[in-house]
Protein backbone atom coordinates (compact mmCIF):
# COMPACT_ATOMS: atom_id res chain seq x y z
CA UNK A 1 0.00 0.00 0.00
CA UNK A 2 2.60 2.40 0.88
CA UNK A 3 4.26 2.44 -2.31
CA UNK A 4 1.04 2.07 -4.55
CA UNK A 5 0.73 5.86 -6.41
CA UNK A 6 -3.17 5.11 -6.28
CA UNK A 7 -3.27 4.09 -2.26
CA UNK A 8 -0.86 7.20 -1.70
CA UNK A 9 -3.40 10.03 -3.64
CA UNK A 10 -5.92 8.83 -1.52
CA UNK A 11 -4.50 9.04 1.87
CA UNK A 12 -3.58 12.48 0.94
CA UNK A 13 -6.93 13.50 2.33
CA UNK A 14 -5.31 12.57 5.89
CA UNK A 15 -1.18 12.63 4.75
CA UNK A 16 0.41 15.65 3.69
CA UNK A 17 2.86 13.47 1.87
CA UNK A 18 5.62 11.30 1.34
CA UNK A 19 8.67 13.93 1.59
CA UNK A 20 9.30 17.19 3.61
CA UNK A 21 8.90 19.07 0.97
CA UNK A 22 5.53 18.27 0.12
CA UNK A 23 4.94 18.90 4.09
CA UNK A 24 5.72 22.35 3.86
CA UNK A 25 4.01 22.77 1.10
CA UNK A 26 0.56 21.80 2.96
CA UNK A 27 1.94 23.68 6.10
CA UNK A 28 2.23 26.80 4.07
CA UNK A 29 -1.23 26.50 2.32
CA UNK A 30 -2.87 25.64 5.81
CA UNK A 31 -0.53 28.73 7.01
CA UNK A 32 -2.64 30.83 4.36
CA UNK A 33 -6.13 30.08 6.02
CA UNK A 34 -4.86 31.51 9.13
CA UNK A 35 -4.25 28.03 10.90
CA UNK A 36 -1.22 26.84 12.49
CA UNK A 37 0.74 23.61 12.22
CA UNK A 38 2.28 21.05 14.07
CA UNK A 39 4.73 18.62 11.78
CA UNK A 40 4.24 14.83 12.40
CA UNK A 41 6.93 12.35 11.07
CA UNK A 42 5.30 9.18 10.72
CA UNK A 43 6.88 6.16 12.20
CA UNK A 44 6.34 4.94 15.66
CA UNK A 45 8.16 1.79 17.76
CA UNK A 46 11.69 1.44 16.10
CA UNK A 47 13.71 -1.51 15.84
CA UNK A 48 16.73 -0.30 17.02
CA UNK A 49 18.39 2.56 18.08
CA UNK A 50 20.02 3.68 14.98
CA UNK A 51 16.55 3.75 13.55
CA UNK A 52 15.96 6.12 16.57
CA UNK A 53 18.67 8.75 15.98
CA UNK A 54 17.70 8.33 11.84
CA UNK A 55 14.39 9.80 13.31
CA UNK A 56 15.76 12.17 15.21
CA UNK A 57 17.97 13.33 12.67
CA UNK A 58 14.58 13.87 10.28
CA UNK A 59 12.92 15.69 13.13
CA UNK A 60 15.92 17.80 13.15
CA UNK A 61 16.32 18.54 9.78
CA UNK A 62 12.24 19.25 9.65
CA UNK A 63 12.32 21.74 12.96
CA UNK A 64 15.06 23.96 10.50
CA UNK A 65 13.32 23.30 7.50
CA UNK A 66 10.09 25.31 8.69
CA UNK A 67 11.91 27.63 10.74
CA UNK A 68 13.66 28.42 6.92
CA UNK A 69 10.73 28.89 5.71
CA UNK A 70 9.28 31.29 7.65
CA UNK A 71 6.99 28.91 9.68
CA UNK A 72 6.62 28.51 13.24
CA UNK A 73 9.02 25.75 14.48
CA UNK A 74 6.46 23.10 16.09
CA UNK A 75 6.80 19.53 15.64
CA UNK A 76 5.17 16.25 17.25
CA UNK A 77 6.74 13.31 17.90
CA UNK A 78 6.24 9.78 19.65
CA UNK A 79 8.84 8.86 21.86
CA UNK A 80 9.05 5.20 20.84
CA UNK A 81 10.46 6.38 17.15
CA UNK A 82 13.19 7.77 19.50
CA UNK A 83 14.12 4.48 20.94
CA UNK A 84 12.21 4.52 24.09
CA UNK A 85 11.55 0.69 23.85
CA UNK A 86 15.30 0.27 24.31
CA UNK A 87 17.24 3.17 26.79
CA UNK A 88 15.30 5.84 28.27
CA UNK A 89 18.82 7.61 28.15
CA UNK A 90 19.86 7.47 24.66
CA UNK A 91 15.84 8.22 23.95
CA UNK A 92 16.16 11.60 26.47
CA UNK A 93 19.49 12.23 24.60
CA UNK A 94 17.86 12.20 21.13
CA UNK A 95 14.61 14.31 22.06
CA UNK A 96 17.03 16.89 24.38
CA UNK A 97 18.84 17.79 20.97
CA UNK A 98 15.62 18.20 19.24
CA UNK A 99 14.16 20.44 22.19
CA UNK A 100 17.65 22.38 22.38
CA UNK A 101 17.49 22.93 18.69
CA UNK A 102 13.88 24.27 19.19
CA UNK A 103 14.63 26.40 22.18
CA UNK A 104 16.91 28.14 19.64
CA UNK A 105 14.51 28.53 16.80
CA UNK A 106 12.06 29.93 19.59
CA UNK A 107 10.20 26.83 18.51
CA UNK A 108 8.53 23.54 20.05
CA UNK A 109 8.58 20.04 20.63
CA UNK A 110 5.39 18.31 22.05
CA UNK A 111 5.33 14.97 23.00
CA UNK A 112 2.60 13.03 21.81
CA UNK A 113 1.02 10.39 24.63
CA UNK A 114 1.42 6.79 23.96
CA UNK A 115 -0.01 3.64 26.06
CA UNK A 116 -0.53 3.43 29.41
CA UNK A 117 3.18 1.80 29.65
CA UNK A 118 4.64 5.26 28.91
CA UNK A 119 2.65 7.65 30.46
CA UNK A 120 5.21 7.88 33.87
CA UNK A 121 8.22 7.60 31.82
CA UNK A 122 6.84 10.18 29.38
CA UNK A 123 5.90 13.01 31.92
CA UNK A 124 9.12 12.53 33.26
CA UNK A 125 11.39 13.03 30.13
CA UNK A 126 9.10 16.20 29.29
CA UNK A 127 9.51 17.52 32.65
CA UNK A 128 12.88 17.29 33.15
CA UNK A 129 14.09 18.54 29.33
CA UNK A 130 11.19 21.62 29.97
CA UNK A 131 13.28 22.25 33.27
CA UNK A 132 16.17 22.64 31.44
CA UNK A 133 14.84 24.14 28.35
CA UNK A 134 11.02 24.85 28.14
CA UNK A 135 10.10 24.92 24.46
CA UNK A 136 8.94 21.03 25.07
CA UNK A 137 5.17 20.00 26.20
CA UNK A 138 3.19 16.78 26.80
CA UNK A 139 -0.05 15.07 26.22
CA UNK A 140 -2.47 13.89 28.20
CA UNK A 141 -5.51 11.63 27.52
CA UNK A 142 -9.15 12.20 29.19
CA UNK A 143 -9.47 8.29 28.94
CA UNK A 144 -6.86 7.73 32.52
CA UNK A 145 -7.55 7.80 35.94
CA UNK A 146 -4.61 10.06 36.96
CA UNK A 147 -4.70 12.07 34.45
CA UNK A 148 -6.29 15.36 36.63
CA UNK A 149 -3.01 14.42 38.81
CA UNK A 150 -0.85 15.04 35.87
CA UNK A 151 -2.34 18.26 34.96
CA UNK A 152 -2.20 19.57 38.01
CA UNK A 153 1.69 18.66 38.53
CA UNK A 154 2.23 20.20 34.67
CA UNK A 155 0.34 23.19 35.21
CA UNK A 156 2.38 23.82 38.67
CA UNK A 157 5.63 23.85 36.39
CA UNK A 158 3.98 25.60 33.93
CA UNK A 159 4.45 23.06 31.03
CA UNK A 160 1.86 23.26 28.35
CA UNK A 161 -0.47 20.60 27.99
CA UNK A 162 -2.50 19.38 25.17
CA UNK A 163 -5.63 17.55 26.38
CA UNK A 164 -6.92 14.55 24.12
CA UNK A 165 -9.37 11.66 24.64
CA UNK A 166 -6.67 8.86 23.77
CA UNK A 167 -6.10 6.91 20.94
CA UNK A 168 -5.16 3.35 22.98
CA UNK A 169 -7.32 0.31 23.96
CA UNK A 170 -6.43 0.58 28.08
CA UNK A 171 -7.53 -2.02 30.66
CA UNK A 172 -10.35 -0.71 33.07
CA UNK A 173 -7.73 -0.55 35.69
CA UNK A 174 -6.70 2.29 34.13
CA UNK A 175 -8.53 3.74 31.93
CA UNK A 176 -12.63 4.26 31.82
CA UNK A 177 -14.45 1.70 29.37
CA UNK A 178 -17.55 3.85 28.68
CA UNK A 179 -16.92 6.63 25.70
CA UNK A 180 -19.34 8.86 28.08
CA UNK A 181 -16.97 8.86 30.90
CA UNK A 182 -14.32 9.64 28.99
CA UNK A 183 -16.14 12.86 27.17
CA UNK A 184 -16.81 13.97 30.70
CA UNK A 185 -13.53 13.61 31.66
CA UNK A 186 -12.06 15.42 29.28
CA UNK A 187 -14.63 18.51 29.48
CA UNK A 188 -13.98 18.81 33.30
CA UNK A 189 -9.97 18.53 32.36
CA UNK A 190 -10.45 20.79 29.37
CA UNK A 191 -12.21 23.55 32.10
CA UNK A 192 -9.31 22.96 34.66
CA UNK A 193 -6.68 23.62 32.25
CA UNK A 194 -8.10 26.93 30.79
CA UNK A 195 -8.36 27.82 34.10
CA UNK A 196 -5.33 27.10 35.08
CA UNK A 197 -3.09 25.48 32.28
CA UNK A 198 -0.29 27.12 30.67
CA UNK A 199 -1.53 27.85 26.99
CA UNK A 200 -3.34 24.48 26.58
CA UNK A 201 -4.27 22.80 23.97
CA UNK A 202 -7.90 21.90 23.33
CA UNK A 203 -7.19 18.50 20.74
CA UNK A 204 -10.65 17.10 19.75
CA UNK A 205 -13.01 16.94 16.51
CA UNK A 206 -15.85 16.55 19.14
CA UNK A 207 -17.91 19.69 18.30
CA UNK A 208 -20.49 18.94 21.33
CA UNK A 209 -16.75 19.95 23.29
CA UNK A 210 -15.76 22.15 21.24
CA UNK A 211 -19.08 24.60 21.68
CA UNK A 212 -18.21 23.99 25.51
CA UNK A 213 -15.27 25.37 25.47
CA UNK A 214 -15.95 28.43 23.66
CA UNK A 215 -18.92 29.23 26.51
CA UNK A 216 -16.73 28.63 28.63
CA UNK A 217 -14.02 30.61 27.76
CA UNK A 218 -16.34 33.65 27.21
CA UNK A 219 -18.02 32.92 30.64
CA UNK A 220 -14.38 33.43 32.83
CA UNK A 221 -13.46 36.38 30.02
CA UNK A 222 -10.23 33.67 28.80
CA UNK A 223 -8.98 35.26 26.03
CA UNK A 224 -8.85 33.76 22.35
CA UNK A 225 -5.23 33.70 22.52
CA UNK A 226 -4.80 32.25 26.03
CA UNK A 227 -5.38 28.88 24.48
CA UNK A 228 -5.36 26.83 20.84
CA UNK A 229 -7.90 24.39 19.42
CA UNK A 230 -6.36 21.09 17.57
CA UNK A 231 -7.21 19.34 15.15
CA UNK A 232 -6.08 16.46 12.65
CA UNK A 233 -5.06 17.54 9.41
CA UNK A 234 -8.00 16.31 7.30
CA UNK A 235 -10.86 15.62 9.65
CA UNK A 236 -13.72 18.07 10.45
CA UNK A 237 -12.68 20.32 7.56
CA UNK A 238 -15.76 22.66 8.05
CA UNK A 239 -15.33 22.99 12.20
CA UNK A 240 -11.51 23.74 11.75
CA UNK A 241 -12.33 26.65 8.85
CA UNK A 242 -14.99 28.42 11.59
CA UNK A 243 -13.28 28.30 13.98
CA UNK A 244 -10.55 29.88 12.36
CA UNK A 245 -12.72 32.81 10.89
CA UNK A 246 -13.98 32.95 14.38
CA UNK A 247 -10.47 34.17 15.37
CA UNK A 248 -9.64 30.93 17.53
CA UNK A 249 -6.65 29.51 17.84
CA UNK A 250 -6.70 26.17 15.81
CA UNK A 251 -3.41 23.80 14.47
CA UNK A 252 -3.58 21.32 12.38
CA UNK A 253 -1.34 18.22 13.47
CA UNK A 254 0.40 17.33 10.06
CA UNK A 255 1.35 13.87 9.68
CA UNK A 256 4.50 13.23 6.75
CA UNK A 257 6.64 10.51 5.46
CA UNK A 258 6.67 6.97 3.87
CA UNK A 259 5.59 4.91 6.66
CA UNK A 260 1.53 6.64 6.47
CA UNK A 261 0.11 3.35 6.14
CA UNK A 262 -0.87 2.46 9.75
CA UNK A 263 -1.52 6.30 10.88
CA UNK A 264 -4.20 6.24 7.95
CA UNK A 265 -5.86 2.95 8.54
CA UNK A 266 -6.46 4.02 12.18
CA UNK A 267 -7.87 6.92 10.55
CA UNK A 268 -10.46 5.05 8.48
CA UNK A 269 -11.04 2.96 11.51
CA UNK A 270 -12.21 5.85 13.53
CA UNK A 271 -15.47 6.60 11.14
CA UNK A 272 -16.75 4.33 9.21
CA UNK A 273 -17.95 7.28 6.61
CA UNK A 274 -14.22 7.89 5.62
CA UNK A 275 -14.36 4.53 4.34
CA UNK A 276 -17.06 5.50 1.80
CA UNK A 277 -15.36 8.73 0.93
CA UNK A 278 -12.06 6.91 -0.19
CA UNK A 279 -14.57 4.48 -2.16
CA UNK A 280 -16.50 7.12 -3.54
CA UNK A 281 -12.82 8.47 -4.77
CA UNK A 282 -12.08 5.07 -5.51
CA UNK A 283 -15.07 4.63 -8.28
CA UNK A 284 -14.14 8.40 -9.74
CA UNK A 285 -10.43 6.71 -10.85
C1 LIG B 1 -4.11 17.28 17.40
C2 LIG B 1 -4.34 15.93 17.99
C3 LIG B 1 -3.31 15.27 18.63
C4 LIG B 1 -3.51 14.03 19.21
N1 LIG B 1 -2.49 13.45 19.93
C5 LIG B 1 -2.73 12.30 20.58
C6 LIG B 1 -1.76 11.72 21.45
O1 LIG B 1 -0.65 12.26 21.61
N2 LIG B 1 -2.05 10.57 22.08
C7 LIG B 1 -3.27 9.95 21.92
O2 LIG B 1 -3.50 8.92 22.55
N3 LIG B 1 -4.20 10.46 21.09
C8 LIG B 1 -3.97 11.61 20.42
N4 LIG B 1 -4.94 12.13 19.61
C9 LIG B 1 -6.12 11.31 19.26
C10 LIG B 1 -7.24 11.43 20.25
O3 LIG B 1 -6.88 10.83 21.46
C11 LIG B 1 -8.53 10.76 19.71
O4 LIG B 1 -8.30 9.40 19.50
C12 LIG B 1 -9.02 11.36 18.40
O5 LIG B 1 -8.82 12.73 18.35
C13 LIG B 1 -10.53 11.11 18.24
O6 LIG B 1 -11.23 11.68 19.31
P1 LIG B 1 -12.10 13.04 19.22
O7 LIG B 1 -11.71 13.89 20.36
O8 LIG B 1 -11.97 13.67 17.92
O9 LIG B 1 -13.57 12.56 19.57
P2 LIG B 1 -14.49 11.40 19.03
O10 LIG B 1 -15.56 11.26 20.05
O11 LIG B 1 -13.72 10.19 18.64
O12 LIG B 1 -15.09 12.02 17.73
C14 LIG B 1 -15.95 13.15 17.78
C15 LIG B 1 -16.35 13.53 16.38
O13 LIG B 1 -15.19 13.94 15.65
C16 LIG B 1 -15.27 13.51 14.31
N5 LIG B 1 -14.17 12.55 14.04
C17 LIG B 1 -13.36 11.95 14.94
N6 LIG B 1 -12.45 11.17 14.32
C18 LIG B 1 -12.72 11.26 13.00
C19 LIG B 1 -12.14 10.70 11.83
N7 LIG B 1 -11.11 9.85 11.86
N8 LIG B 1 -12.67 11.02 10.64
C20 LIG B 1 -13.72 11.89 10.54
N9 LIG B 1 -14.30 12.45 11.61
C21 LIG B 1 -13.81 12.16 12.82
C22 LIG B 1 -16.62 12.89 14.16
O14 LIG B 1 -17.52 13.89 13.76
C23 LIG B 1 -16.93 12.40 15.56
O15 LIG B 1 -18.30 12.27 15.78
C24 LIG B 1 -4.77 13.39 19.08
C25 LIG B 1 -5.81 14.06 18.44
C26 LIG B 1 -5.63 15.31 17.91
C27 LIG B 1 -6.77 16.01 17.26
Amino acid sequence: METSPLAQRLATRFVAGDTLAQALGVAHRIRSEGIAITLDHLGESVASLEEAAQARDVYLHALSALHDSGLEGNVSLKLTQFGLDFSYDQCRANVEQLVRRAAGLNGFVRVDMESSAYTQRTIDLVTGLHARYGAVGAVIQACLYRSRNDIEELSRRAIRVRLCKGAYLEPASVAFPRKSDVDRNFVDLMKLLLRHGAYPAIATHDENIVRQAEAYAAEHHIRRDAFEFQMLYGIRRDLQRRLASEGYRLRLYVPFGKAWYPYYMRRLAERPANVFFIARNLFRQ
